[in-house]
Formats: C-alpha cells, sequence, structure tokens
C-alpha cells in the first residue's frame, strides 16, 4: 500500500524535526496535490497506523487538497482544474502541460498543543 509509506515518511520527517523537550504535537497538517498519486483518504488511514507507537501516537492528520493549476504561457494565466484531466488554458482553450500545482507532497505545518512562545523570556 503507496499510501502506508507515504505515511511513515511525514511520521518520520515530522519526529526528527521536533525540537528536544517540544511541547506535545496535536496536528500534522499535510499538503496533497491531485497529481500526488496519494489517495487523502488512505493516507489519513494509513497514518493511523503509522503513528502508532510514536511521538506523533493520538495526533491529528489534516490533509489540505491541492488542485491542479496549469498555466498558459501565451496568455499568462493560471488555470485552476476541476480534476486532473482536461489540462487547457481558461482563456483561450489551448492545451497546457505547464503545470504550476498539483503535485505536493509535503508536510505544511506542525501544530503543537501548546502555543509557541515567541521569544523565551529569561
Ligand atoms: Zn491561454
Amino acid at each position: 500500500m503507496h499510501e502506508l509509506s507515504v505515511a511513515h515518511a511525514i511520521v518520520t520527517t515530522v519526529v526528527e524535526a521536533l525540537p528536544p523537550g517540544s511541547p506535545r504535537v496535536n496536528e500534522v497538517r499535510v499538503r496533497i496535490g491531485a497529481l500526488s498519486g496519494v489517495v487523502p483518504e488512505a493516507l489519513q488511514f494509513a497514518y493511523e497506523v503509522a503513528v502508532d507507537g510514536t511521538a506523533l501516537a493520538d495526533t491529528v492528520l489534516l490533509i489540505e487538497r491541492v488542485p491542479v493549476t496549469v498555466h498558459c504561457t501565451p496568455c499568462r494565466t493560471d488555470t485552476t482544474l476541476e480534476g486532473i484531466t482536461g489540462f487547457a488554458c481558461s482563456e483561450c482553450g489551448r492545451p497546457t502541460a505547464d503545470i504550476v500545482a498539483g503535485k505536493e507532497l509535503e508536510v505544511a505545518q506542525v501544530v503543537f498543543s501548546e502555543p509557541a512562545t515567541a521569544g523565551r523570556q529569561s
């Protein structure tokens, strides 16, 4: 199952990025592009399996779905597509394969249970 390895990668990335003594993680936010090949529902399920026994156990995975956006050079226009087909400019209708968004597969944000203190008091 592809999503399970993706979920493991997300968990590993976040856990390794956690500073020592950091507050408990509440929520992990990821951006999943429509062309990333990851099924959000499957990733959600896989995440719950992947966090088991890690520092991220009982945290929530929040998935932001990123639609496909293509760029048309003659019009200098970006078109956000409804799905993952019909790669064409909304202005002139020309087909375009210049994808500017939709391949994302990244950790966007980690939300901690306590608000991070900006500028520690001495
Ligand atoms: Zn165009």
